[in-house]
């Protein structure tokens, strides 16, 4: 398998009956761009810049931010970036900008909350994403879309940076995709609405289990609950895809179970189209696809979401791939 896998580095991904789907690498910092190109992913799905915030003792200014983005699109060399605007609060603080102490911050101001609130920030971020454009494939996301209206309102912040620069001269990409996390059951439930409006969404299962099934996700007392393959988690994303794919956009998975042994024959029988994940599971995954075929996985997948329980899928999936 080892073997096999080198192999596959210069591959592109394809199933055993030759469905295409993309591999992708999370980063955090452009520290982790050469294991991501090593691994032969066939692009970044999910650069965390909150990072860039968390990692300094200062907030990231434009320009430092600028280099960031740009280091990633030239590593990548026009392979897709896609880059999520800071998502800070939740469980990520910062030493140099001190957030309300809140009794939920899971379910407080977080991610976008904040990006919309202190505007001033997420332009800087913006203006910076659209500096680099011109170096590669950027697609920009939003963390911890709740509505439709919150979409609507970083768009519109995103278009007016935007117009700025051009009027100032500055050259930018004119193939940006603009799109939204759904990793809060609500924009989940109301992807047919979302994706009239975003190029792509990424389904961030982190926190999206976390929401659904009301389980912290780093709490071990309810852990037995965080489960990823529950039939309701399986019958979201679904729900994302099919919205997604009926209005001809692009599905991406960037959570922890995209790149699942278990979960990954489910998500590519429902057709999600990118799964992004740690740079080192690139490789046993294209690996682990090159194995099966679509239209087994079609018939796996639909009976997944038929199941009574997370156990239940994981027998499933073992019994039918082995
Ligand atoms: C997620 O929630 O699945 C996700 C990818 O984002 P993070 O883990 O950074 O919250
Ligand atoms: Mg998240």
């Amino acid at each position: 398998r080892k073997r096999e896998q080198a192999q596959l580095r210069d591959e592109r991904t394809a199933s055993a009956d030759g469905v295409h789907f993309d591999i992708s690498a999370n980063i955090g910092s452009p520290k982790d761009l050469d294991a991501v190109v090593a691994s032969g992913a066939e692009g970044i799905g999910l650069f965390r810049t909150e990072f860039l915030f968390i990692d300094s003792d200062h907030l990231p200014t434009e320009d430092e931010q600028f280099e960031s983005y740009k280091a990633a699109l030239q590593a990548l060399k026009g392979k897709p970036v896609t880059v999520r605007t800071m998502d800070i609060g939740g469980d990520k603080q910062l030493s140099y900008w001190k957030l309300p102490k809140e009794a939920n911050p899971f379910l407080g101001y977080r991610a976008i909350r904040i990006s919309l609130k202190q505007d001033n920030i997420f332009r800087t971020q913006l203006r910076a994403l659209l500096r680099a454009s011109v170096y590669g494939d950027l697609w920009i996301m939003f963390p911890m879309i709740a509505t439709l209206q919150e979409f609507r309102a970083a768009k519109k912040i995103y278009e007016e940076e935007r117009s700025k620069l051009i009027e100032a001269g500055t050259k930018i990409s004119d193939h940006i995709k603009l799109g939204i996390m759904v990793e809060i059951p609500a924009s989940a439930v109301l992807a047919d609405k979302f994706a009239k409006e975003v190029d792509f969404f990424s389904i961030g299962t982190n926190d999206l289990i976390q929401y659904t099934m009301a389980a912290d996700r780093g709490n071990d007392s309810v852990s037995y609950l965080y489960q990823p393959y529950n039939p309701s988690i399986l019958r979201l994303v679904h729900n994302v895809i099919d919205a997604a794919h009926h209005e001809g956009k692009f599905v991406a998975m960037c959570g922890e179970m995209a790149g699942d042994p278990i979960a990954v024959p489910i998500l590519a029988g429902l057709g999600l189209d990118e799964f992004s994940m740690s740079a080192s599971s690139v490789l046993p995954t294209r690996s682990l696809i090159k194995h099966l075929k679509v239209s087994d996985l079609k018939t796996l997948a639909k009976s997944a979401l038929d199941q009574d329980s997370n156990q239940q899928v994981i027998d499933l999936v073992k019994a039918s791939t082995k």
